[in-house]
Parts: C-alpha cells; sequence; structure tokens
C-alpha cells in the first residue's frame, strides 16, 4: 500500500471520529422533551424548535458518517480518487466532502 493512501485513510478515520462524536452530541439533544409541566410552555416550544434543527444536524452528520465510512471501504481500489470520467485525480478535500461522488468538480459540473 503507498503512504499516499495510508495517510487518507488516518484523515478519513479522524473525520469518522470527529463525527461520531458530533452524533453523540446530537443525539444527547434530540433525546425526547419533558412534559409541559417540566420545562414551561414557552421554553417548550423553545426545545421543540431547537430539537428539530438538531435532528436535521443529526441527520446530516449521520450521512456524512455513512459517506466517510463508504470513503474508508474504498481507498484500496485501483481507482480510489480517479475521477471515472477523465481518470484525473480527486483532491481529498472533495473526497471528504462529496465522498459518493465518482468525478471530478471540472466533471461533476
Ligand atoms: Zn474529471
Amino acid at each position: 500500500m503507498d503512504l499516499n493512501k495510508i495517510e487518507i485513510k488516518q484523515k478519513i478515520n479522524s473525520e469518522i471520529e470527529k463525527i461520531k462524536h458530533q452524533i453523540i452530541d446530537l443525539e444527547e439533544l434530540t433525546k425526547p422533551i419533558a412534559p409541559d409541566c417540566a420545562i414551561g410552555r414557552v421554553s417548550r416550544m423553545d426545545a421543540i424548535n431547537n430539537k428539530a434543527i438538531n435532528e436535521n444536524a443529526l441527520q446530516k452528520a449521520q450521512n456524512k458518517l455513512k459517506g466517510m465510512e463508504f470513503a474508508l471501504q474504498n481507498v484500496d481500489q485501483d481507482d480510489f480518487g480517479k475521477c471515472a470520467k477523465c481518470q484525473g485525480e480527486i483532491p481529498l478535500g472533495r473526497i471528504l466532502l462529496v465522498p459518493h461522488s465518482r468525478f471530478c468538480v471540472r466533471c461533476a459540473s
């Protein structure tokens, strides 16, 4: 395995670690809200709004985690990081941002 791929794997693994921490935090924030009597009506509305925002963030984080795990599984393949159209190299930043894309920015647009 070439050094570059080891580096990429480390990078992806550290991203995965970060996202997992995020998910744990967000899961904490999206737990069921206490009944009315416990926190009052206005703060309950706030809690519901915040919960929706956090649920959205949680969803995104979970998708990102799946993408990272997908990328990690594919690092060892010969065509990893290569554009399926022009065979050009896809920068790691883009791979981490859109792990499912098989094209470079130019060919994707
Ligand atoms: Zn391309």
